[in-house]
């Protein structure tokens, strides 16, 4: 056979079996290469090109299969020298080196293991390149649990203990030979309680994989130590377990931590007793309670009377000394299932559980209570230096877990201290239940606050006019009475917005805009009509305000009204405080030209004295004594001599709130010079609507 022909055939037979070879070669998951016997690269699979895409011929194989000896800046490993210097007969030859490839900027850490194979007779090498990067990862894992202060093993896939780390040994007491004779399970029998059941623990094992959890581990009969313990079950590609893997902490330390830490975020350091953390935290559990033998509850807030001054006069060790008495008497005397803590300053609160099952019960319960803590605190203490006596007042607030509203320990809180404020207020040393109308109150005050500060003038407020009329049915005057449209609580009656205004002192701001409109709008009909009158109410807070008459002036100039057009009406009340400045004022608004009248007459204080001496022009009937008439004595009787006195003084005579054809007729009859105010007439409406019905008309009759 030719030399040339030869090499032919060989070359064809080679080729067929490239095909299949490849075909074996790509089934590795490793990367292959296949080599002739003096190192000339014929085949690689697809895992060794997936590191070396680009490599196409192999002339550039070694120029571009980057292989060294180290992970940084390492020699280059010949590859093509190693090779070469295989001899057939060393067993499998091995080598660790790092292959840098395009594709990855980290050098992976590979192992090269060669084999001689024959194919077709002429013998080959088959270079398998595979990644240690995980066996890599393991070697650190496993130094790292070496290093580790947590006990953790590994178990093989039938659960024997396999890796102890030292730790997990030291823990346990066992050594790595006893553990490795045990399966993880055998361990966690012999050594560890679990806080549930165990079965619980081995399924969401298995079903979970994972599995977490307080324990405590008898590692010996003194040794005996609270840990977390993690556990987890690896799986291989086919869900076959693989190992157990077991992570034991000591949490000893991190306990004692904790129940320092705990002592001072919910102990007060005093008394020793619960703080308003932890009561929160207690209310709160409670509150989640649907099903308790007991449903009625009551939270109470006991706050010592005087404790302040006890403080300020005799020092802040009285003070301690004092609170750590009574937190004493409370400890000793607490029921069984009540909860008390100490809530800051002077005050104590108590979570009591009724025993009564019957919610009326529960309430004297309750009640009987709060008796025995007011007698137990009502008390004179001896301290150190001094003696004191102090009492408490305490806000109650009774709640069921079963009710309908569901209240949070905020609420709670809070709806006792407003309770212990009405307590307060009344004088101390009592008790005071709150009620939902408390709360219903204080909510409303502030809302009306919050939109009274935000209120726009122009836009929400209007000036509403109800006539006045004597006997004859002619409307001589209108009293100006403020509407306020809210955007959101809609029509707010004055009556319960004046005095939150008044409180809150809006209603300067508020009274002003009124004089202003009620000034323009009694110029406007007396320019165009006839001498009609306006009252208008003015509120005691803006009569005092220390610059009223300067501001009437101005208004008076600015708008261009008669002041003898205006009744301003005042109540009985604003000539009690400053009494004499009061009369000063007054006398001043008469000089300018207003009349004054005295608004709701008979309902304020009725010292009749300053009748004498004030500059008055009328007196109004509250609408409260007219109601009843004719037929009640009692409010008859009013009547009559509040009109004997207004009589004898020459002073006219307004009765509000006339709503019926016979009160008008009583009143007539009593007093014809009488002027009526009431729906019976007219209720209160807007500037144009009150001109159109009561204005106009009598001004067309008398030009008629
Ligand atoms: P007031 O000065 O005693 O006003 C009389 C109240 O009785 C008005 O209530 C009026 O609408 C109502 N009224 C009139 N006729 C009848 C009737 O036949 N039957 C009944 N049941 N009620 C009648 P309103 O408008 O709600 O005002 C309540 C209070 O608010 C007023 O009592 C007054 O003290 C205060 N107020 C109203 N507007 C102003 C104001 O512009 N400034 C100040 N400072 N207070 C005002
Ligand atoms: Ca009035
Ligand atoms: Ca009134």
């Amino acid at each position: 056979m030719q030399a040339a022909e030869l090499e032919e055939r060989h070359l064809k037979a080679l080729k067929l079996s490239h095909q299949q070879t490849l075909e074996i070669i790509n089934r590795f998951e490793q990367g292959v290469i296949l080599f002739t016997a003096d190192a000339n690269p014929i085949l690689f699979n697809q895992t060794f090109l997936h590191y070396y895409p680009q490599l196409e011929s192999s002339e550039d194989f070694f120029k571009d299969v980057a292989l060294f000896t180290q992970k940084h800046h390492g020699h280059r490993f010949e590859l093509k020298d190693w090779l070469k210097q295989l001899h057939q007969n060393i067993e499998s030859p091995h080598q660790q080196v790092w292959l840098k490839s395009p594709q990855s900027k980290v050098s992976i850490p590979v192992r090269l293991q060669a084999y001689w194979i024959d194919l077709h007779t002429t013998p080959h090498i088959l270079l398998i390149v595979s990644d240690q990067t995980l066996h890599t990862q393991v070697t650190a894992q496993r130094k790292l649990m070496e290093a580790s202060y947590a006990g953790q093993f590994v178990t093989n896939a039938q659960g024997y203990i396999q890796h102890p780390n030292q730790a997990f040994s030291g823990y346990t007491g066992l050594t790595q030979t006893e553990l490795s004779r045990m399966t993880y399970i055998d361990w966690l029998r012999q050594q560890v309680s679990f806080k549930v059941p165990f079965e619980k623990v081995i399924s969401a094992l298995l079903k979970e994989h994972f599995w977490t959890g307080e324990v405590q581990v008898h590692a010996s009969e003194e040794n005996v130590f609270f840990a977390v313990l993690s556990l987890s079950m690896i799986l291989d590609a086919e869900q076959n377990i693989e190992h157990f893997v077991g992570l034991l902490q000591d949490t000893t330390d991190i306990r004692a931590a904790q129940t320092e830490i705990q002592q001072l975020a919910y102990f007060d350091k005093l008394t020793g007793l619960p703080n308003q953390t932890l009561l929160h935290d207690r209310i709160e559990r409670l509150l989640q309670q649907t099903d308790s033998e007991t449903p009625y509850h009551a939270l109470y807030l006991i706050s010592l009377d005087g404790f302040k001054s006890i403080n300020d006069t005799f020092g802040h060790d009285t003070g301690d000394e004092l609170l750590q008495q009574v937190a004493n008497k409370l400890k000793q005397t607490l029921p069984e299932q009540a909860f008390l803590a100490r809530v800051g300053g002077g005050n104590f609160s108590i979570l009591y559980p009724s025993q009564s099952q019957d919610e009326a019960l529960s309430k004297q319960d309750i009640a009987r209570y709060s008796e025995t803590l007011l007698d137990l605190i009502d008390d004179r203490y001896k301290l150190e230096d001094s003696s004191v006596h102090t009492s408490a007042s305490i806000g109650i607030c009774p709640f069921a877990l079963n009710d309908t509203v569901h209240y949070d320990s905020d609420q709670l809180t809070r709806y006792t201290n407003m309770a212990m404020y009405e307590a307060k207020k009344l004088g101390g040393n009592q008790a005071y239940l709150f009620e939902d109308t408390l709360m219903q109150r204080a909510k409303r005050r502030l809302e009306l606050i919050e939109a009274l500060n935000h209120s726009e003038l122009d836009d929400e407020f209007q000036m509403y006019f109800q006539p006045q009329v004597n006997r004859e049915g002619r409307v001589v005057s209108a009293e100006t009475l403020l509407r306020w449209f809210h955007p959101t609580l809609g029509l707010v009656s004055p009556a319960k917005f004046i005095p939150v205004a008044e409180e809150g002192r809006q209603i300067i701001k508020i009274g002003l805009w009124v004089l202003h409109k009620a000034f323009l709008q009694a110029r406007a009909w007396n320019a165009k009509y006839c001498d009609i009158r306006i009252a208008i109410n003015v509120s005691p807070v803006q009569f005092h305000e220390q610059s009223f008459i300067e501001m009437i002036i101005g208004l008076i100039k600015f708008t261009q009204v008669n002041p003898h057009n205006i009744t301003l009406e005042l109540t009985e009340g604003v000539l009690i405080k400053n009494a004499k400045l009061a009369l000063q004022k007054i006398q001043h608004l008469v000089s300018l030209g207003f009349e004054v009248s005295i608004d709701d007459f008979g309902t304020g204080y009725s010292s009749l004295s300053y009748l004498q001496k004030l500059p008055l022009h009328e007196l109004k009937i509250d609408k409260s004594f007219i109601s009843d008439v004719p037929g009640n004595v009692d409010d008859e009787a009013i009547i009559t001599s509040i009109i004997q006195l207004a009589a004898s003084k020459q002073l006219k005579i307004v009765a509000e709130g006339v709503e019926t054809q016979a009160q008008a007729d009583y009143l007539n009859a009593l007093y014809p010079d009488i002027l009526q105010q009431g729906y019976l007439y007219g209720k209160p409406l807007p500037a144009d609507e009150f001109e159109d019905v009561f204005v106009k008309p009598q001004a067309n009759n008398r030009t008629a």
